[in-house]
């Protein structure tokens, strides 16, 4: 099936079985703002904490913060967003529909990427064993031809980007005669910059009243709390704080459902340094995030690094993590080098000294910051894109959502065979017993084989079956989700079955 239409069954699933809702639905929606349903925001507040364990829980020297969404305006001024939070727009004339011109452009670049992919794997599946992928790379015209426009048009893009130069990168989606997926045409607009943040106003009355933005970013709030924290915390250098917590961004265009939305939760993670030593951290921290992702173990070659083709204006690296997909490799997370930009603007603008007082340096100086950002919506669909199977059986199909145990919503469902002989009261009791340590779902309707599928289709990792021989000899049957084998075990011993597969300590050993 294409890839295409994989997402798109995806994005009915969520909505089939209470992942994800469009937000306002009932009044047509509203565009690029979602809302988790029952299953959804179970699935988010796992992911939440198996990030907020790995790095509260498992370093010592970061601590966590949740500052507020509003702050004093002065501080977007001071951060630079004010000035430069802005996103290339263009529009197509005769469709209507706005694009990022970026956006557009890095399309172009994945376009040649697959066409140099797509040779690479029909000559691996014409020559089998004896394929050398990298002599074949370096060799073949049509590959070579291909990798020669990918780098130039790369270094004509990267250019544009870093001298902000619109009318450059208007040229380029020209003379790549790139069309509208609308329209089909090339009848494009110039190039605009537009500022991505939402304004409101505080106070009651019209003269009282002062704009404010809705944060864009979480990490601004860490900043301006860093003095709070590292005094009252007693905090040494080098130390993190971290935070989970709503951003908003007004994006140009929001597609591809929650991959971007207009409202969105971030987890930021600031990491204060030596001045000096933050590249060193910024390596530690890339390698740190990436086992993190790796051990959810939707396999290695699905993630790769991607080096900024601009970097912001407080960065002096910056790497995104990528995950392939259904519609190709995307960032999911940003790690990146701040330098002392942030502290630095702050202090100016706020007139209060930000600095650490390092005692074996015997010295003051403002640290610097490696920042590991995450948008826990982004990770969702990760998650969800990586977990989405459909499955052909002996006799139909299947669809299971293969989600790592210790993410799944709900934990285990447990069933009465029948709605008599007392077995729905036994299937309770079981309940009772596991409730305080696990998510589980009582079901009785239905054959087995329609629970069970229900089961698989929210992604519950076991379901339990009380049946006659339950009542005599306290056994039951556990059925696992992705092998659909059963096995008759003591109900005694389900919560430690069920508890060794869903710890987030047995994730964590393997990062
Ligand atoms: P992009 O290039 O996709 O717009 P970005 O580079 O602006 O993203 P950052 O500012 O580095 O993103 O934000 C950190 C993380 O926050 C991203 O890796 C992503 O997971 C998440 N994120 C950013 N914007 C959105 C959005 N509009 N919707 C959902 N998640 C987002």
């Amino acid at each position: 099936m294409a890839q295409e239409d994989i997402f798109k069954k995806l994005v009915a699933h969520c909505k089939e079985y209470g992942y994800v809702f469009q937000s306002s639905e009932i009044y047509d929606g509203l565009g690029a703002v979602y809302d988790y349903g029952q299953m959804g925001v179970e699935l988010k507040n796992n992911i939440k904490k198996y990030w907020w364990d790995s790095m509260v829980l498992l370093h010592e020297n970061v601590v966590g913060l949740d500052s507020a969404i509003f702050m004093h305006p002065t501080i977007w001024k001071a951060s630079g967003h004010v000035d430069a939070f802005n996103d290339p727009l263009i529009d197509n004339k005769d469709s209507k529909k706005r694009y990022r011109a970026d956006v557009l452009i890095e399309d172009q670049l994945a376009k040649y990427e697959e066409k140099m992919n797509k040779e690479v794997a029909k000559a691996a599946k014409r020559f089998g064993e004896s394929f050398d992928e990298k002599q074949f790379r370096e060799t073949n015209p049509r590959v070579l031809a291909n990798q020669e426009k990918w780098n130039e048009l790369h270094t004509r893009f990267s250019n544009a980007l870093n001298d902000n130069n619109l009318a450059e990168l208007k040229q380029i989606i020209e003379d790549e005669g790139i069309v509208c997926p609308i329209s089909g045409s090339r009848n494009w607009t110039d190039v605009r910059q537009f500022n991505l943040m939402f304004s409101t106003e505080m106070g009651s009355t019209a003269e009282g009243a002062s704009k404010i933005f809705l944060r864009p970013e979480t990490a601004q709030g860490i900043f301006v709390n860093y003095l709070n924290v590292q005094k009252t915390g007693r905090m040494k250098i080098p130390f993190g704080i971290a935070q989970i917590g709503k951003a908003f961004r007004n994006e140009i265009v929001a597609r591809q459902f929650i991959f971007r939305m207009r409202e969105f939760e971030q987890m930021e993670m600031q990491f204060f340094v030596r001045p000096g030593s933050e590249l060193d951290w910024f390596e530690k921290w890339k390698e740190t995030r990436m086992k993190w992702h790796r051990a959810l173990g939707f396999g290695d070659e699905n993630y790769r690094f991607h080096e900024h083709e601009k970097l912001a204006h407080y960065a002096n690296a910056a790497v995104d993590v990528e995950y392939k997909f259904p519609f190709g490799f995307k960032e999911v997370e940003g790690i990146h080098s701040r330098t002392d930009f942030d502290l630095s603007q702050h202090e100016q603008y706020s007139g209060k000294k930000i600095r650490y007082y390092d005692p074996e340096l015997g010295e003051s100086y403002v640290p610097f910051v490696v920042e590991t950002s995450i948008g826990v919506d982004r990770m969702f669909l990760q998650v969800i894109s990586a977990s989405y199977c459909e499955e052909q059986l002996e006799k139909d199909t299947r669809v299971v959502l293969k989600l790592p145990p210790v993410l799944a919503p709900v934990k285990l469902a447990v069933m009465p065979l029948v709605k008599k002989d007392g077995l729905p009261e036994k299937a309770r009791e079981i309940i009772d017993e596991l409730k305080f340590d696990f998510n589980c779902q009582y079901d009785e309707k239905d054959s087995i084989g329609k629970r069970y599928r229900r089961q698989d289709a929210i992604g519950t990792p076991f379901c339990v079956t009380v049946d006659h021989q339950s009542a005599e000899d306290n056994t039951v049957t556990i059925r696992y989700r992705d092998t659909m084998e059963q096995e008759r075990v003591a109900i005694a011993d389900l919560g430690k079955i069920i508890g060794e597969q869903v710890s987030y300590k047995k994730l964590f050993g393997k990062m």
